[in-house]
């Protein structure tokens, strides 16, 4: 099958998007890596209006050390993760649980975020413990916010992301290879999100 007709964005910046999401309400859909979200639309079990497409955005693929652990732009590719001296010399579990999952033609496209946001329970992100995050000076207009994944992960594929929010960074502490595991392992990481205008709910 072919997906229902949408409008299609592909806005360069994080701001740009956030203001296309808001625009579009409900309506609208980030689109990251496409693994998960061009099958279900292809199936119409996702009929969104609007595509936000996130691949131009460079600012937000990036694995950079921080004191304890790792952050990670949500459009980094699954396969930059694995790959990355950054991962190995600082956190071995999210390499190691890229590295047994789905086929590198997946992995290529697909995106940290996008894996995340999606909240697969099948899916193989390390368990990672909740790390909070304070909000970012002179970020005011579009806010941020840290939410950890006790609280982000509210069910099959549903998580607290409001409408108009975006999935912008993941925060993953040091674990040893070890912590990678299957199901459902994903479940304690710490996502920061950004929205524009007014905080959601
Ligand atoms: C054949 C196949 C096998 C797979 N096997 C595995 C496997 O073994 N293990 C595994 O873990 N995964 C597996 N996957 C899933 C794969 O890792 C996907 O890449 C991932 O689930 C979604 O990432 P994506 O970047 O493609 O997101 P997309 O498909 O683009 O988006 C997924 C969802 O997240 C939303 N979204 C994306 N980015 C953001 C953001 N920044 N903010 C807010 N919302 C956002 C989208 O709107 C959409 O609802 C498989 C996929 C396929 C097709």
């Amino acid at each position: 099958m072919k997906p229902a007709p949408f409008d299609y964005f592909s806005p360069a910046t994080v701001d740009e998007a956030l203001a296309l999401l808001v625009e579009h309400g409900g309506d609208a859909k980030p689109l990251a890596g496409g693994q998960s979200l061009i099958p279900a639309m292809n199936f119409r079990l996702a009929r969104p209006a609007v595509l936000v497409d996130l691949n131009r955005i460079s600012e937000l693929a990036y694995v950079r050390a921080e004191s304890g652990g790792l952050a990670v732009g949500a459009m980094t590719r699954q396969r930059a993760v694995e790959r990355s001296d950054v991962v190995a010399r600082a956190a071995a579990a999210p390499r190691r649980s890229h590295a047994l999952d789905c086929a590198p033609q997946i992995r290529n496209r697909g995106t940290m975020g996008g894996s995340i946001a999606h909240a697969d329970p099948s899916a193989e992100l390390p368990a990672v413990d909740a790390r909070a995050r304070r909000p970012v000076p002179g970020e005011e207009r579009h806010g941020r916010r840290s939410i950890p994944a006790g609280e982000f992960f509210k069910g099959m594929l549903e998580t607290a992301l409001a409408p108009g929010e975006l999935l912008v960074e993941i925060a993953v502490p040091n674990l040893p290879a070890a912590a990678a595991r299957r199901s459902s392992s994903w479940r304690a990481a710490t996502a920061t999100t950004r929205w524009w205008g007014s905080r959601p709910p």
